[in-house]
């Protein structure tokens, strides 16, 4: 049995008669060769077409085929095949074989006869080896060819890549300075495709300022073999000037010349971007800096604003003291009591516009001192007193430990409780009830202010502590207010280390508002703090300097004490404050700060420095009232430190102070 071979093996037998062809048939079978018994020519031809490792027949078929069916159909072989024919001829036939034998019988073979089996055997099997070369010279073809298509659609891959990229490619022949580039490079170098570009062209191409670094980089790579990219500018044949980035590396390619490859992309528009991107940074920082430039200016401007509204109130607060120290008819104790009032909105209105400007510039400073959680309360509610009053509210105190001492800024935290109350007032319709509640208890203090007003919706609980919000921000003349009061209780608790909280059922529903800081309580109590009374009882023997630029303030004071029974002495400079001082020898001066001549502080130190007046009760009367003011005042010698616009009670409590340590106590 032949091996189970494939068509390409079989051996097409063509002989004139079927007996002829199955002897054949058989001795190949013996030889182990499969072989295929063919009727006519047209049989072997088709059979030819399917596959055969060669044709055996007889010279009278070959002869007798005038049509040149058996050349055709080997013509029509592919280009490595040339099928070995085999034909069997008469004696001393080979020659007129061959020679009318068709061109396309490339493989022939002639064996005449007697044909010996034996020869006839290994002309078949030389011829099917002779044939297996072929197919192996097919397959090295199929390989070749199945490899060149790989490698084109790998070529076209990358070509569409690169494309899509806007990639070029460029190769430099390193020996001889030759560049090769593709049109996309020659593109970004602003050559047309069919344009000539050498080396010296790409390298007089890139700008001048960049000219060297990039060389560099193709020598750095020359050198060590390494990968490189470079950013340059190329200068365009129209004079453009576009921005490449070229990355490439070195190639020491099978013994060819050494080469620079790469690729090389446009990045003028990434570059442009990054250009823009870097001149928004800089303008934005700019923007930042003008901003902070302006709030800076805006906080000192509230500074300046506030200190300068605080001047003038000064006169007109003492014009109302003098004014309503008299017996008054009806009608004008009530407009002056309005005055009053109105004035003393302002002047809260202006404290807190004040405070604003030194949170915003770092300057607020909490003034400690041991204090009692009842003097607080009492501070704050003596403060709110009329505004509560005047809304016909009821206000229910419950303060338990009144007498708990702790260190804290007393001023400061009235002021905390102050707000909340003075908001309680504000934001209740007329009748309200209002309640306020503290209790200082296992280190720390709670103040509660509740109210049964208009309440704050849920959405707004958080946000109203923030500066200049406004639960409701439309315009409510009613109310008034900047916004600022809930933020300065925030700053000032939190200064304490505490924290304040919102709560409301809702719209309508009333608020409350919980303070609570931490204390250190050693459970002692501190006397209530006491000023002394404030006395109008006059002592003609007292002697007050007033010194004051602002001629009103000044006069409106003098007026004020000399109504007290002080006798008095003006001066609106500092140079004849001191000649004054020199021939009076007051017992107390009343100083302004701000003096055209010199200031306050000066002349505080020429009168310390003066034996005579060593003594006197000095006052500074300014509308500076920071820390840092009071700390330079007491530092220029001041004995008192009182912020404009000041209310006749504090300053007659201050003079009363004179009057009881000086030489000339009151009669
Ligand atoms: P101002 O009262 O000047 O507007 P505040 O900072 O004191 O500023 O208060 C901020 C906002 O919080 C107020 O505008 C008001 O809408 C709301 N608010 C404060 N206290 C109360 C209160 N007791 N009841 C209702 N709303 C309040």
């Amino acid at each position: 049995m032949p091996s189970a071979g494939s068509v390409n093996d079989r051996v097409l037998v063509l002989m004139p008669t079927l007996r002829d062809a199955e002897r054949t048939g058989e001795l190949l079978l013996e030889a182990n060769v499969e072989s295929v018994l063919c009727s006519d020519l047209g049989h072997a031809c088709r059979e030819l077409c399917r596959g055969a490792g060669a044709l055996l027949l007889t010279d009278d078929v070959l002869l007798h085929d005038t049509a040149g069916e058996l050349a055709l159909t080997l013509r029509a072989q592919p280009a490595w095949s040339a099928v070995p024919i085999i034909v069997i001829a008469r004696e001393g036939a080979t020659e007129h074989v061959q020679r009318t034998a068709s061109d396309a019988l490339t493989g022939l073979v002639v064996v005449e006869r007697p044909v010996r089996t034996h020869s006839l055997l290994s002309v078949v099997l030389s011829s099917l080896r002779a044939r297996r070369h072929q197919y192996d010279v097919r397959d090295a073809i199929a390989a070749r060819d199945a490899q060149s298509a790989a490698l084109a659609a790998q070529e076209e891959r990358l070509r569409l890549a690169m494309a899509a990229g806007r990639l070029g490619s460029w190769s430099i022949d390193v020996e001889k300075k030759e560049l090769e580039t593709s049109s996309l490079c020659k593109a970004a170098f602003g050559r047309s495709e069919d344009e000539g570009f050498t080396f010296e062209d790409l390298r007089a191409a890139i700008h001048p300022e960049d000219r060297e670094r990039t060389l560099e980089a193709f020598d750095r790579s020359l050198e060590t073999g390494g990968e490189w990219d470079v950013d340059c500018r190329v200068i365009w044949p129209n004079g453009e000037t576009r921005w490449l980035l070229l990355r490439g590396g070195t190639v020491s390619g099978n013994g060819g010349p050494k080469r620079l490859v790469g690729v090389s992309l446009d990045v003028t528009e990434r570059k442009r971007l990054q250009e823009n991107l870097e001149a928004s940074r800089i303008e934005l920082a700019s923007q930042a800096e003008q901003l902070r430039t302006n709030d800076r200016r805006k906080d000192e401007f509230l500074a300046t604003l506030a200190h300068e509204l605080r001047n003038p109130l000064a006169p007109i607060r003492t014009g109302l003291d003098v004014l309503s120290s008299g017996n008054q008819a009806p009608e004008n104790a009530r407009a002056l009591g309005i005055m009053n009032r109105q004035l003393t909105h302002m002047v809260r209105l202006i404290d807190d516009l004040l405070d604003v400007s030194r949170i915003t510039r770092g300057k607020l400073e909490l003034k400690k001192e041991r204090v009692t959680l009842g003097a607080i309360i009492d501070s704050a509610v003596e403060a709110t007193r009329s505004v509560v009053a005047s809304s016909g509210h009821s206000l229910e105190v419950d303060v338990r430990d009144a007498d708990t001492a702790f260190e804290a800024d007393s001023t400061r935290l009235a002021q905390v409780v102050g707000n909340l109350l003075h908001n309680a007032a504000k934001y209740t319709p007329r009748g309200g009830r209002l309640q306020l509640r503290a209790s200082a208890q296992n280190g720390a203090a709670e103040i509660v202010v509740a109210d049964n007003g208009i309440g704050i919706a849920a959405s707004r609980l958080d946000d109203i502590f923030d500066m200049f919000s406004q639960a409701d921000p439309t315009p409510r003349a009613a109310q008034g207010g900047l916004g600022i009061g809930l933020a300065l209780v925030r700053t000032l608790v939190e200064m304490h280390g505490g924290t304040v909280r919102a709560e409301s059922p809702g719209l309508g529903r009333g608020s409350t508002f919980t303070v609570s800081f931490p204390i250190e309580s050693r459970g002692a109590s501190l006397p209530a703090p006491s000023l002394p009374p404030p006395s109008n009882a006059p002592s003609a023997r007292v002697r007050v300097l007033v010194v004051d630029d602002n001629l009103d303030a000044a006069d409106l004071l003098q007026m004020m004490l000399e109504s007290d029974g002080y006798a008095t002495s003006v001066a609106y400079d500092s140079r004849s404050a001191l000649e004054l001082a020199a021939t009076q020898h007051p017992d107390i001066a009343i100083l302004d700060i701000g003096l055209p001549d010199s200031n306050g502080y000066e002349v505080a130190r020429a009168l310390r420095d003066s034996p005579e007046n060593r003594d006197l009760l000095l006052i500074a009367l300014t509308g500076w009232g920071s820390a840092e003011d009071k700390h330079k005042a007491a530092e220029a010698g001041f004995d008192v430190h009182l912020t404009k616009p000041v209310d006749g009670a504090r300053l007659r409590a201050a003079l009363s102070r004179g009057r009881s340590h000086h030489r000339c106590p009151a009669a």
